[in-house]
């Protein structure tokens, strides 16, 4: 397994759009694990493709209080509702945190590590993480949802 460099904003990949996964094969498998160890080395909580060069459908997603990650490939949110003021950050973005809306709880499909068709109800940090990544994969970054400017706010061990 590797450790992937993360892209960083202005990246032009992070505003592509990602394809579907159609190739299931040895190199999807290296891939998602290369991604998995990526994320967790950053310590993060979730990795979109694209954020590593790979314009391909897929996220990995690590919760704090779980010990495994998820893995979804090709994923679509088919539902969601409600709407809840977060403060989120991005990979891609250091040294930065904004505060955004995000719904109240998703309902996901996708094909997990194994390739099953996974269907996922989630809420609190999970669905946060959920749009958050799938906006990747369609080259939206998290202070898109901004109200205002303001709302993006520089880490304060990083300002000077
Ligand atoms: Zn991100």
């Amino acid at each position: 397994m590797s450790i992937l460099p993360i892209i960083e904003y202005p990246d032009r990949l992070l505003r592509k759009k990602a394809k579907p996964v159609t190739n299931f094969d040895k190199s999807l498998t290296k891939l998602v694990e290369d991604m998995v160890n990526t994320l967790h080395d950053s310590q993060g909580i979730g990795l979109a493709a694209n954020q590593i060069g790979v314009l391909l459908r897929i996220i990995v997603l690590q919760m704090p209080d779980e010990n495994y990650p998820r893995v979804f490939i090709n994923p679509e949110i088919i539902d969601r509702d409600g709407n809840r003021k977060v403060v989120e950050g991005c990979l891609s973005v250091p040294g930065y945190h904004g505060y955004v809306f995000r719904s109240l709880w998703v309902k996901a499909v996708g094909l997990n590590n194994k390739l099953e068709y996974t269907k996922l109800y989630a809420d609190g940090l999970l669905a946060q993480a959920l749009e958050h990544e799938t906006d990747h994969l369609n080259g939206i970054m998290y202070f898109d949802h901004l109200k205002k400017h303001e709302d993006l706010i520089k880490n304060p061990s990083e300002q000077e």
